[in-house]
């Protein structure tokens, strides 16, 4: 049989429709209940107040098919990107949320029953963890799942047991995980060698039956709660018989039209080239069809570095024009039946990236030339200095970011504290010169509440910081 990310999705969502869900379209990207959220991470931002009890809804049971981009904050997958077969910075999380409602005892069964009946993954593939101390859980999936003991895995730390923030509803969690075999490296949860790809976690879910207060303590929710996470993407690809990703067939088809847009060899050795390109236009795409456009602060600046970091690679792939927007149509086709938003904005996406890409790409090859030369000078395995960093970020436009993920692959690091350092000097003469400028009144005042807000050109990174709600 052969399956798509669609179908998938509508599998999915018409499973849980069934057992009384109310369907509920994607929220955009950019969090409308959270201002210190950057994007939308996960399929329950939107449903926040619905857990806290602050919203209310005429449903009780919800599913959805969330778009997530975790490129910053908490959860920042943009550094995976390249590295591992199963993190994307733009996923699509498919979930199903219990408000009061259900609580385990139907979660665990629902989850089971969908992937091992509905789609057919066998049974013996599967693994599981629950938190140390959650015997309930532990007992309902023996029962129901009948899996043994050995494959019931508890684990101790954090990643099983979630809370939304400081304070407020909290719970053990579980989750299920793929074994793609012993060709690929990597261990089990909870073993030395989990960071590998060979146990994929395909799906998590939350059970939040805990408030927790200032001072530290726990009190049972009176209403417990479900909230879960799919990864299509991940899921997709063990459907299809691969623990990657980008054997998926929307990632194929854009990884393929990289391909086709530079001239280069799709799975050869330049294949992690186009997987940044294919993961990278769809982040972008999404954010800029949610509204935001790249520029100097906040989300825009997280987008701009993320299509900078695209171009690099392209560059890296030999090519001469700008590419990105070349793919639009591509991820169009594949995508904007099921985000209509996407299909509405395509012009505006090919426009901005073109844009984007003509006005970076002079910079781009003389800032990398001047980081070249610049590495040649350095002894094997030095730090490039923070003031080279910053210089290529000043004057040639270069985020942090893209130089350290320029270095990375040569097993270098940036000097952070020297570009921090370079760009805390750069900030004092900029407010000196605004001092004695005679207009002076006007700008060392917007000057002061951008220092206040944070709003100034790393926007991006200090409003991360303060994040870590999630
Ligand atoms: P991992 O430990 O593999 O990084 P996670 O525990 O951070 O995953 P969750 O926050 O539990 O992920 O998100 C729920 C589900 O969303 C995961 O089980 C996974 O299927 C999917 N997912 C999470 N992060 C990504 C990502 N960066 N790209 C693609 N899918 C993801
Ligand atoms: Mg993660
Ligand atoms: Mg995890
Ligand atoms: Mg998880």
């Amino acid at each position: 049989m052969t399956v798509s990310l669609n179908d998938i999705r509508s599998t999915f969502l018409g499973y849980f429709e069934k057992n009384g869900h109310e369907v509920v379209p994607s929220a955009p990207l950019v969090p409308r209940n959270d201002p210190t959220l950057m994007f939308t991470n996960s399929g329950m931002v939107p449903f926040k107040n619905l857990f806290t009890g602050i919203e209310h809804r005429d449903y009780t049971r919800a599913t959805s098919c969330q778009k997530c981009v975790r490129a910053g904050g908490k959860h920042n997958d943009l550094d995976n990107v390249g590295y591992t077969a199963r993190h994307h910075t733009f996923f699509e999380m498919l979930g199903n949320f219990s408000f009061g409602d259900y609580f385990k005892e139907d979660a665990i069964p629902l989850a089971w029953d969908l992937i091992t009946k509905e789609f057919g993954i066998p049974k013996d593939k599967l693994y599981v963890t629950v938190y140390h101390t959650d015997d309930e859980a532990a007992a309902i999936w023996k029962k129901h799942a009948g899996l043994p003991d050995e494959r019931i895995i508890r684990i101790a730390t954090d990643d099983n047991f979630w809370m939304m923030g400081p304070t407020g509803p909290c719970g053990p969690s579980s989750e299920i995980f793929y074994d793609h075999g012993d060709h690929i490296w990597g261990g089990p949860p909870g073993s030395p060698e989990q960071d590998g790809d060979r146990f994929i976690e395909i799906w998590n879910l939350v059970f939040m039956q805990y408030e927790q207060f200032e001072d530290g303590t726990r009190r049972p929710l009176p209403k417990p709660s479900i909230d879960t996470g799919m990864g299509l993407e991940r899921f997709g690809a063990t459907m299809m018989g691969s623990h990657d990703n980008y054997a998926t067939d929307v990632m194929r088809d854009l990884i393929e039209a990289s391909a086709h847009a530079t001239g280069v060899d799709p799975y050869g050795p330049q294949n992690v080239h186009h997987r940044v390109i294919a993961d990278h236009l769809r982040s972008t795409s999404f954010l800029i069809s949610d509204g935001v456009l790249p520029s100097n602060e906040g989300r825009g600046y997280v987008l701009r570095r993320i299509m900078r970091r695209a171009m690099r690679h392209a560059h890296l792939l030999g090519a001469k024009d700008p590419v990105m927007w070349k793919l639009v149509p591509v991820l169009v086709r594949q995508m904007g039946q099921a985000y209509p938003e996407l299909a509405r904005a395509q012009k505006l996406v090919e426009e901005t990236l073109r844009l984007e890409e003509t006005r970076f790409k002079q910079t781009l090859d003389r800032g990398l030339s001047l980081l070249d030369a610049e590495l040649a000078t350095l002894e094997e395995g030095a730090e490039l200095p923070g003031e080279t960093a910053f210089r290529l970020y000043d004057t040639y436009g270069f985020p942090l970011d893209l130089t350290q993920d320029a270095l990375r692959e040569r097993g270098r690091a940036v000097n952070v504290a020297g570009f921090e350092a370079a760009m805390a000097e750069q900030r004092a003469k900029a407010r000196a010169a605004w001092a004695g400028s005679g207009e002076q009144a006007d700008a060392a005042i917007w000057y002061d509440i951008a220092e206040a807000e944070g709003v100034t050109e790393f926007l991006g990174y200090d409003t991360e910081k303060a994040e870590g709600q999630l």
